[in-house]
C-alpha cells in the first residue's frame, strides 16, 4: 500500500518558514502585504479570497481585499491595478478568476507589474519560466515540486510523465521540473494510448480535471503519483487519479484533498516575499 505524500504536513512547515521570514522583514521595517482584487460575486472566488485572508492573518502578512461590482468597466479595473502597482506598501497583487464576461482576462493579467504578479500569469513571468531566469511562478506547479522534494523524493534523473498541458499547471510544470533535471514527457487529450506513456513514469503527475482518469493499470508498480486535479463530485472533491485502486500499486501517492492543493496558498505567500526581493527589498 502506498505511503501518502502529505500536503497538509508540508504546508504546515512551509507556513512556519514563511512566518519566520515575514518576522525578519518586519524587523527591517517592511510589512509584507498582499492585495486581492475580486470583481463580481462568484461564490468560489469569494471563498478563495477569504481563505487567503485567513492564511495571511495566521502568518503575519497584511492583506487587503478590493471588491468591485461585476458591472465595473475594464478601464476601472486597470486603473485599480495601476494604483496598486505604484503603491510601495503592496508587494503582491492577485486577481481572482473568473472575471465577469466582457472583461479581457489576458489584458487584466498583463497589467499587473511582473514583480508583483504572485499568481505567475504575466507574459514576462511565463517567459522567465522558459528561459530559466528567476521570476514569480504559478503556485500549483510549485506545489507539486515542493510536495515531492519535501517528502524526500529525488526528482533528478527520474522520468516524470505529466498528464495535462494547461496554462495553470501542466505547461509551467514541464519547465520547472526540467530545472530539477528530470526527463519529462507531457501528455494531453490528443495523446493516443495514454496508459502506454503513464506506465513509463517513475513520477506521474496528473493535472487534467477529469475525475479518476488515471486507473491502476496505467501506473507502474512502485511509481510516485502526484494528483493536482480538483474535480467536484457529490459530497466533495476528488482528483484525477483513482486513488483507492492506484494506492495498491504506487509507492507514494498524494490524496485529494490533503495533497497538492494544501500547499498552494502558502506558495502564493512565498511569492509575495520573493516579490519584495525582486522589487528591491527594504527601501
Ligand atoms: P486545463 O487548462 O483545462 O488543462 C487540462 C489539460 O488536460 C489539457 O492540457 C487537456 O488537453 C488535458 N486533458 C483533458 N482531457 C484529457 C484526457 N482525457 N486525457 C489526457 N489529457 C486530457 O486545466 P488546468 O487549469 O491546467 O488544471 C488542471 C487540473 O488542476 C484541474 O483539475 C484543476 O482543477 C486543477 N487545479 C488544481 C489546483 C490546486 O490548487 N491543486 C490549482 C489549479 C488547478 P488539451 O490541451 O489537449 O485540451
Amino acid at each position: 500500500m502506498a505511503q501518502l505524500l502529505d500536503g497538509k504536513a508540508v504546508s504546515k512547515i512551509l507556513k512556519e518558514e514563511i512566518r519566520e521570514e515575514i518576522a525578519q522583514w518586519k524587523e527591517k521595517g517592511v510589512q509584507p502585504k498582499l492585495a486581492v482584487i475580486l470583481v463580481g460575486d462568484d461564490p468560489a472566488s469569494v471563498v478563495y479570497a477569504r481563505s487567503k485572508q485567513k492564511v495571511c492573518e495566521g502568518i503575519g502578512m497584511a492583506f487587503e481585499l478590493f471588491e468591485m461590482p461585476g458591472s465595473t468597466p475594464e478601464a476601472d479595473i486597470l486603473a485599480k491595478i495601476e494604483s496598486l502597482n505604484n503603491d510601495q506598501s503592496i508587494h503582491g497583487i492577485m486577481i481572482e478568476l473568473p472575471l465577469p464576461k466582457g472583461i479581457q482576462k489576458e489584458k487584466v493579467m498583463a497589467a499587473v507589474r511582473p514583480d508583483k504578479d504572485v499568481d505567475g500569469v504575466h507574459p514576462i513571468n511565463r517567459g522567465y519560466i522558459l528561459s530559466g531566469e528567476d521570476g514569480l511562478f504559478p503556485a500549483t506547479p510549485q506545489s507539486c515540486i515542493e510536495l515531492l522534494l519535501r517528502s524526500g523524493v529525488e526528482i533528478a534523473g527520474k522520468h516524470v510523465v505529466i498528464v495535462g498541458r494547461g496554462e495553470t499547471v501542466g505547461k509551467p510544470l514541464v519547465f520547472l521540473i526540467l530545472k530539477h533535471n528530470a526527463t519529462v514527457t507531457i501528455c494531453h487529450s490528443r495523446t493516443p494510448d495514454l496508459g502506454a506513456h503513464t506506465r513509463q513514469a517513475d513520477i506521474l503527475i496528473a493535472a487534467v480535471g477529469r475525475a479518476k482518469l488515471i486507473k491502476k493499470d496505467m501506473v507502474k508498480a512502485g511509481a510516485i503519483v502526484v494528483d493536482a486535479g480538483i474535480n467536484e463530485i457529490p459530497g466533495g472533491i476528488c482528483g484525477d487519479v483513482d486513488f483507492e485502486a492506484v494506492q495498491e500499486v504506487a509507492d507514494r501517492i498524494s490524496p485529494v484533498p490533503g495533497g497538492v492543493g494544501s500547499l498552494t496558498t502558502a506558495l502564493i505567500m512565498r511569492n509575495v516575499l520573493k516579490g519584495i526581493v525582486l522589487q528591491g527589498g527594504a527601501r
